[in-house]
């Protein structure tokens, strides 16, 4: 059946009408008839299956059969601060990363960044929020991925940093680890770090990958000052776009999530 998100307060409806692209969709691309049915998600982990009654010039219209809390979702919420990338790198990493289970992307602007405009990053929202949609719903997703405003480095590692971070300790607050994947860590490898968690019960997991050139001795340097822990994913040079969707899989394959 397909899938569609749709805002919260459409959810809410006995009739969701959709309109705009949805529309077009279920009309010309999917050319959906009344009686054919679909699921609709709200985002936020709510799910409904839903009749199509009428397909007209205004928009589709679609009759709620059932509603249920959606599944799809990992218990381990991964926030994937991932270094804005040239081209088409950037959306590749959204798509595979939403596919993959993560809960939140933050576009970041390193000192080796390529693309390092804020404004130029902040002009793709539109599309990439698109591309992260039609993954979620493809890819079966209970919840949308958010995608925050770009963020510079030292912004996002900085924080009130925790009383135990200083000590270098794994733990920002009692439940989130905040990990940077550093190809110069020779000691830290990400299966260590994550045995040390309880997993189990839901953790949230900050990753923060670098771009094209890599983080510089400094940014390194920052994140550990903030309790952010460098780990390998061992001998290999990653493109950024694939550590950051491989460290994601194997976070929530420790998690039985994958
Ligand atoms: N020049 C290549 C690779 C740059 S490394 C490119 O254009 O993509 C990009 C980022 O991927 C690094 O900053 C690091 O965060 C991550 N990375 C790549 N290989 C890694 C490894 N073996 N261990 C840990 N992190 C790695």
């Amino acid at each position: 059946m397909h899938r569609f998100f749709v805002a919260p307060s459409l959810f809410a409806q006995p009739i969701v009408v959709l309109t705009g692209d949805q529309a077009h969709q279920v009309r010309r691309v999917l050319r959906m008839r009344p009686g054919d049915r679909a699921i609709l998600l709200d985002g936020r982990g709510r799910a409904c299956e839903a009749s199509l009654i009428a397909v007209d010039e205004e928009g589709v219209r679609f009759q709620v059969v059932r509603r249920w809390e959606a599944a799809g979702e990992p218990t381990t919420r991964i926030t994937l601060f991932q270094a804005a990338l040239k081209g088409e790198r950037f959306a590749w990493a959204l798509q595979k990363g939403t596919e993959v289970g993560v809960a939140a992307f933050v576009p970041l602007i390193c000192e080796r960044n390529v693309v390092d405009d804020l404004a130029a990053i902040e002009q793709k929202r539109g599309r990439w929020e698109r591309i992260i949609q039609e993954a979620a719903e493809q890819s079966g997703r209970g919840c949308l991925p958010v995608l925050h405003p770009p963020r510079r480095f030292a912004q996002a590692v900085s924080c009130a940093a925790a009383p135990d971070a200083q000590a270098g300790g794994l733990r920002h607050g009692d439940d989130e680890v905040r990990l940077i994947l550093w190809e110069g860590e020779r000691e830290a490898r990400l299966r260590d770090v994550l045995s040390g968690c309880n997993l189990a019960r839901g953790m949230h997991i900050q990753v923060f990958v670098g771009p094209e050139g890599g983080f510089t001795e400094s940014e390194i340097a920052l994140a550990q000052s903030c309790g952010v822990r460098p780990v390998s994913l061992g001998p290999r040079i990653l493109r950024a776009e694939t550590a950051g969707v491989i460290a994601a899989a194997l976070i929530l394959y420790a998690a039985d999530d994958i």
